[in-house]
This record gives C-alpha cells, structure tokens and sequence, in this order.
C-alpha cells in the first residue's frame, strides 16, 4: 500500500485549471445573488481547490425563469428532433475533444482515479447523450381506433421545465444520465450538482455554451441551467418549486423522502427517484472461484464503494466460501490506495470528511456488534480521506453493516447451504436495487434473478450497464427508470386526441 500521502501525479493535469465557479443561469455565468461562495475540496489533501458561487431559492428562481421561457417561447421544443439530435451530438463530440480537463476536474474533486473518469465516466457521458440524440427524433404516439363514429390518436409531449438533482458518486455521469433524455424529449433543465463535486457540471454548462459559438447549431439559451448549493436550500428550493414540471433525483433513500413530500405539498409534479441499495451477490457452489472473486471484488471495491449497487453483501455457498475467501483477502492486501491521479493505483480518497468519517464508523459498529474483520478496517496515511478496503465476515443478517448501505468499501462476506435460504437472505433487505448471481446452472440463474425483488440481475457479471438497459429500484431504493427509452418516456407526457368520423362504414 502506498501512504496515501504521495506526491506522485501521473498526469501534468494533477491541478486542473478551474475556469468554472460560478452558476449558470439563461445562457451565462453569473454570481449568485447574495454573491456568497462556498469551499470545494481535494479529498486527497483536505484543501480547498475553488470557491463557488453558492446558490439559494433566489437563484433557483431565475434559473426556472429561464427555463420556463425557454420551453414556453423558445426554440428548443420548436425544433425538430433530427436538429437537437445533431446538437446533442455535436455536445457528446465536444465532452470527448475535452475529456482530459473534465476527467481531471472530477479526479481532483471527487478522489475518483483520473484513468476511469476519462475512460469510463466520460465515455458513458458521451454515449448517453448520442444515444438520446439518436431517440430525439423517434418520439411518437399511436393511432387509436377507438369505438365506432370515433377515432384517436396520442401525442407524447416533453414534461417540459425538469429539476434534476444529483450525488457526488458519479457527477459527470448523472449530469448525462439525467440530462441526455429530457434535452431529447424538448424539455429545459435546471440541474443541481452535490455541494461536494460542483465543478464539472459547469464546465458541461461550458461546452453547451460552445455549441453555440461554432455556429454549426446551438444549445438555446435557458435549456440548460446548473445551480450549486446545498441540499437544504438549493435542493429544497426545487423540489418545491411551483413552476418545475418534474424532479429527477439519484441520492440516499433519506433525501428520496423529503424529496416526494416537497413534491406532494407543492404542485403534485411527478418525481422519480433513483436511492440507495444494499444489493446481494450469491455465488454458487459451481462457479470458477477466481472469475467470482474477481467480480465480488469489483462489485463491491469499484469507485471505492461509493456506488449505489455495490454488491456489499456477498454470499458463498459453504463448497467454495473457503477458496473464495482466500482470494478476496489476497486481492484487499493487493490494492493500491492513493492519489487518484497515480496510474498504479486502484483506489483513491472517499469523496469528503463527512463520508470518510461516517464509513470510519461503520467500520468501527461492525466491530462492537460482533463482526469479525477479515482484511483492512483502517484509515491509510494521515492526509486525506483513504480507507482501505475492508472485508467483514461472522456477518449476521441483522447487524448495522449487513442492512445499512455504508457507501464506502466495506464488504460483509456471508455462506449460505441452499438456493432457498440464499434467495431469502437476499431479499431480506428494505433496498432492492441491484442482484448479482454467479452460478453455471441456468435453472438456478433463471429461480434466482425471478425471485429476488430487484430493478436489475447481473448474471456471471456485475455493474455492467447500457444505455440500453433500464437501471432502477424496486421498494425503498425507488422508483422510475434512467437509461433505456424506458427513460425518455419519464419526461414525456401522453396526451390523447379524440375526434368523431363521420360516416366511417367501421
Ligand atoms: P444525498 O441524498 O445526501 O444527496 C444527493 C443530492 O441531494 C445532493 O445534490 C444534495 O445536495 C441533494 N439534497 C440533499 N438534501 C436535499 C433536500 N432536502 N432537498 C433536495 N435536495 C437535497 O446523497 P449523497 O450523500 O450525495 O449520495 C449518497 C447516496 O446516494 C447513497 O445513499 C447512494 O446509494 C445514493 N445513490 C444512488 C444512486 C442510484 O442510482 N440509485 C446513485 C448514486 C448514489
């Protein structure tokens, strides 16, 4: 392990440049209108990189201004979708042409490791917003036959003003996830990064705007908005605004809740809601041990932890929990944690202080309830947030650890005898977000990924997503789909015309 304090940068973009710190609102980048900031960090270090300009309700108000304008009176829902098709492309083209500088930004800023922001956060960025390009102009309702002397048809129109709120996990990532299919669907955004990771999703703000200047088309002004602050106003601010068609949020179950009821005890907008899981990964007797292994250790240690499916409880079945438990320690005791920038390493800072310190504690509650730690546990170097990956076993299915979502690496390592009682443990969870099942028995595959109440079953795989494939939850992990045109229906409305026929012989 290396200190977790090196100096080694692996890139000359160690620092990026911050050009972006204010808001943006209709088009520009403006100060906030108390003119207050506030700190963002390295986790790396603990220092401050930037301030940015803080947004309140008063903010959010003129960014819905914008909005509002420009999906009542502007172009963008006037525009055919072969036209903002071609921008969302010519946007997806502009993220790759600078993908350096933005992998860079969310590296500093989140701890994530340069290398998979640029290949995988970006890469996903850029998909998402091609292959919502490529819907943009496939929006179409159906002809109803209806009774006879009638006939009908429907219209799918976009929802139209969108809040989108969003976590520090994946902030380049959730920004297309949210915005791909609303730009798509014609409707105008006003989008809330986490107070912990504000800065790419204005350099995104950034690259809309230069759509603009090259002239070949253009992002109109007040489509896009981005908006930083903190949950409590900013977040509030737009969950219970009166004049938001409709709140996406990706965040904790907690935040979730508070979210819905702003949106009931205002104008009823529909939300969808994407939260937290504790998703089970059952590995069955006759799986090759070094491919399970390998896929336990990624589901659960990817990104740090900080993914909402990690597979953070993993079952064996006893024949091969022996083997397989050998392995994961000697892949903990092989991770390299440090400076996300370094190429050699594989795990970098959890994302703030208050994330490391609550993990910390986890750690510390699986202890005293009586879990035994098998590998890690403990904080690395004395700067910064790292923490090395952690393994629980003597795990029972009702400790904190076990039915609590830690969001950091910790993984509690259980055995199981039968299919049965592996099923039941698996679903004994209120989240139900993610599955993984690992066996070579299609029976068993098929008996599992049908029984378990989840939105999405890796089978012999893991955290393999698509833009194609609807990602979402089932029970208190949420509700509503991203990804897939599952997801562009969440920001269309269906509005059905009737009209009599007259003398029709049908
Ligand atoms: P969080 O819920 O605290 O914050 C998420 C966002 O909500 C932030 O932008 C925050 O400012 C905002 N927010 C906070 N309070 C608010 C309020 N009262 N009203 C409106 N907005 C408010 O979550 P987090 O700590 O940023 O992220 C970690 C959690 O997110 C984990 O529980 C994780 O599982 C979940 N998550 C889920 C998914 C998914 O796809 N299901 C993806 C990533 C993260």
């Amino acid at each position: 392990h290396c200190d977790g304090n090196s100096n080694l940068t692996g890139s000359s973009l160690k620092i990026p440049t911050i050009k972006f710190t204010k808001l943006f609102i209709n088009g520009e980048f403006v100060d906030s209108v108390s003119g207050k900031t506030f700190d963002t960090f390295d986790p790396s270090t603990g220092e401050v990189i930037a301030k940015v300009s803080l947004g309140d309700a008063e903010d959010v108000d003129l960014a819905v201004k914008a909005a509002r304008q420009a999906f009542d009176y502007g172009p963008w829902p006037r525009m055919s979708g072969s036209e903002r098709g071609m921008i969302m492309m010519k946007f997806a083209d502009l993220i790759q042409e600078n993908s350096e500088e933005i992998a860079a930004l969310d590296a500093v800023n989140g701890g994530k490791l340069f290398i998979m922001c640029k290949v995988i956060d970006i890469g996903a960025a850029s998909s998402t917003l091609r292959y919502y390009a490529g819907a943009a102009d496939k929006i179409h309702g159906t002809v109803l036959k209806l009774s006879k002397g009638f006939q009908g048809y429907t219209l799918k129109e976009p929802i139209g003003v969108v809040g989108s709120i969003i976590p520090w996990n994946f902030p380049t990532a959730m920004f297309f996830m949210k915005t791909g299919p609303a730009l798509a669907a014609c409707c105008t955004i006003i989008l809330k990064p986490a107070e912990q990771t504000p800065l790419s999703a204005l350099y995104y703000a950034h690259l809309a705007k230069l759509v603009i200047d090259v002239k070949i088309c253009w992002v109109p002004d007040g489509v896009l908005n981005v908006v930083n602050g903190y949950g409590c106003t900013t977040g509030a601010a737009i969950s219970s605004h009166m004049d938001i068609d409709k709140v996406t949020f990706t965040g904790s179950t907690e935040v979730g809740r508070k979210i819905m009821m702003a949106a009931a005890t205002s104008n009823l907008k529909p939300v969808s809601l994407e939260l937290g899981g504790k998703s089970p990964l059952l590995i069955f007797d006759d799986a090759d041990v070094d491919q399970a292994a390998d896929i336990a250790f990624r589901g659960m240690f990817f990104n740090k932890g900080e993914i909402c499916v990690a597979s953070s409880r993993v079952f064996v079945q006893e024949g091969i929990y022996e083997k397989l438990e050998k392995k994961l320690i000697e892949k903990a005791k092989a991770t390299v944690v440090g400076d996300p920038f370094d190429p050699k390493v594989h795990q970098g800072p959890q994302t703030d202080k208050k994330q490391f310190e609550k993990i910390l504690s986890y750690i510390e509650k699986g202890k005293t309830e009586g879990a035994t730690l098998l590998v890690g546990g403990n904080r690395v170097g004395q700067k910064g947030y790292y923490i090395e990956p952690t393994i629980f076993v003597d795990v029972k299915d009702d400790m904190t650890i076990a039915k609590e979502e830690i969001f950091g690496p910790v993984m509690c390592l259980m055995k199981f005898k039968t299919m049965e009682e592996g099923i039941k443990r698996a679903n004994s969870t209120t989240y139900g977000l993610a599955v993984g099942i690992i066996t070579k028995n299609l029976n068993v595959a098929n008996t599992v990924s049908r029984s378990i109440r989840a939105g999405v079953i890796w089978i012999n795989c893991y955290t393999v997503f698509d833009m194609d494939c609807p990602y979402g939850g089932y029970k208190m992990s949420g509700f509503g789909r991203d990804f897939g045109l599952e997801a562009l229906d969440q920001y269309l409305q269906i509005k059905s015309v009737v009209t009599p026929v007259l003398n029709s012989p049908w």
